[in-house]
């Protein structure tokens, strides 16, 4: 086990430590699930105010530590300490995920939370500062990007504050930022693969306008052509004599508009409306 493969920067300040679990305002009836908990700097002070944590940690050793740190402690029967990865790991119940998170793991840690169900109340999750930012950025923004559409689709996040990386041992190449994630309940009735098929596209270019990034793109429109197809043979839909794959989704530019927009610019309602219309017409990104 090596530092930097873990990513096991611990973080030394105390009171940094009690602020993070503090902004996740826990009550005396919430399971906790904690994401690398390594020894346990944040994982006792979420014991001292939740019902139960459950902490995923990859290393054996740290999870040694963690165990040793609470026994014999009235809270030791709160914890369960899970050895393995958390990208693989089998998710308990939880109302609130708090995590020093392990940098390489970011974007897994985000959406697997989201995809979750049922779905938890808050997570505050510490990032790179520049991951936080992009997670937080407004469209228009410059920071605004493809990860910044996919998790506000889903959820509402806030910058909570930043950490400086001397507050860590060994201390990491950056700083970092906490930030706090709140689903939306119900969801928005999109599938994940779906939005994001089109983010994909359309970030690629994201100061480009909306047509030039779908048929400047290579193979973009030879690919909704194809999932087209494969919805008209699985919904009974007889393909149209002459397919003009392209011709469709002009039309679909001028009904919406769109087609002169930048990703840079657009915003969540914007993108479900276009990603509506292609739906409308039976085209699909995935
Ligand atoms: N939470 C502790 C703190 O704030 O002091 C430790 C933070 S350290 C940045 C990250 C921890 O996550 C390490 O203990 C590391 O072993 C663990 N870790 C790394 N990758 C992991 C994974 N995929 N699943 C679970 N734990 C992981």
């Amino acid at each position: 086990f090596n530092t930097e493969r873990f990513g096991q920067h611990i973080l030394k300040n105390p009171q940094i430590a009690q602020d993070i679990v503090d902004k996740a305002n826990l009550r005396p009836t919430d399971k906790v699930l904690e994401v690398g908990p390594g020894t346990g700097n944040l994982t006792v002070r979420i014991l001292e105010k939740a019902k139960q944590c459950t902490a995923i940690e990859m290393d054996p050793r740290m999870a040694a530590e963690l165990t040793k740190r609470v026994q014999g402690t009235p809270e030791q029967r709160k914890l369960e300490v899970m050895i393995g990865d958390f990208a693989k790991a089998e998710l308990p119940y939880f109302d609130v995920c708090i995590s020093n998170t392990p940098y390489q793991i970011s974007s897994v840690i985000v959406f697997r939370l989201l995809s979750h169900r049922p779905l938890f109340r808050t997570a505050i999750l510490m990032f790179q500062r520049e991951f936080a930012q992009r997670l937080v950025a407004r469209p228009g923004t410059a920071l605004w990007s493809r990860l910044s559409a996919n998790v506000q689709l889903y959820a509402k996040v806030d910058h909570i504050r930043q950490v400086d990386r001397n507050n860590f041992r060994p201390p990491p190449q950056v700083d970092s930022s906490v930030v706090r994630i709140v689903p939306l309940d119900p969801p928005p009735p999109v599938r994940f693969e779906e939005f994001d098929g089109m983010t994909r596209i359309l970030f690629s270019r994201r100061n480009k306008t909306v047509r030039s990034s779908f048929f400047n793109a290579k193979g973009v429109v030879e690919m909704l052509e194809k999932n087209y197809k494969t919805w008209c043979s699985e919904t009974d839909t007889i393909v149209p004599d002459g397919l003009d794959m392209k011709k469709i989704i002009d039309e679909i530019f001028e009904e919406t508009a769109y087609g002169e927009e930048r990703a840079a610019k657009m915003d969540i309602n914007d993108l479900l409306k276009l990603l509506t219309a292609f739906h409308d017409r039976g085209i699909h990104f995935s």
